[in-house]
């Protein structure tokens, strides 16, 4: 099984990632995880990748599908894998069609979960978590029983500058023109499938599963 997961920073793609993975065994690629890990092995790839990471810039194109290709082409993902974080825009989509074709595989299906915007602003800007010991905490739903301090080490809690509400803003407005075009695409195609994500974690995975079930 050939999963891509779509869905705006905040609209809780990595809780439902890891619960249809362990389900249907199948492994995750996540963008994210990928680059830290080649960062960390010093691949040619991800030397390129750390320069655009560090100076806060996006990775270009090329450089991400060249390791999405190089990742895909490792025997542990024959069989099926789940994509989260790629693609990004239409013209990753077309080259992981590229990278798919060259292999006889294609995508089963493509998950996007769609959040309102005020539910993800909620959900990001109350986020805090401890600089000391990185426990993380949200102000409405998972709160410090010590207010603003940490409940493992005592540190006052901070606000990442990428969750303060004008920055989210601004992201999500990038994630979502670059994100329509992907949609068209996938939904020509006859593989995508909105879920609705205003709701329980499981619920949002039940409901992810009827749709796998006949893959
Ligand atoms: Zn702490």
């Amino acid at each position: 099984m050939k999963i891509v997961l779509l869905g705006a920073p905040g609209a809780g793609k990595g809780t439902q990632a890891k619960l249809i993975c362990e389900y249907f065994n199948i492994p995750h690629i996540s963008t994210g995880d990928i680059f830290r890990a080649q960062i960390k092995e010093k691949t040619a790839l991800g030397i390129k990748a750390k320069e655009f990471i560090e100076s806060g810039n996006l990775v270009p194109d090329d450089i991400t599908v060249s390791i999405i290709k190089e990742t895909l082409n490792q025997k542990q993902y024959n069989d099926g894998f789940l994509l989260d974080g790629f693609p990004r825009n239409i013209y990753q989509a077309k080259k992981l069609d590229l990278i798919l074709v060259e292999k006889r595989q294609f995508i089963d299906k493509v998950f996007l979960i769609d959040v309102s915007k005020n539910i993800i602003l909620e959900r990001i800007a109350g986020r805090r978590f401890c600089g000391q010991c990185g426990a993380s905490y949200h102000i409405k739903f998972n709160p410090s029983k010590y207010g603003d301090k940490c409940e493992v080490c005592g540190s006052i809690l901070m606000h990442r500058y990428d969750d303060k509400e004008n920055i989210v803003l601004d992201r999500l407005e990038i994630y979502n023109k670059s994100i329509q075009p992907i949609v068209s695409y996938y939904k020509q195609l006859g593989i995508l499938q909105t879920i609705q994500g205003n709701a329980d974690a499981k619920d949002i995975f039940y409901n992810i599963c009827s749709f796998l079930k006949a893959v």
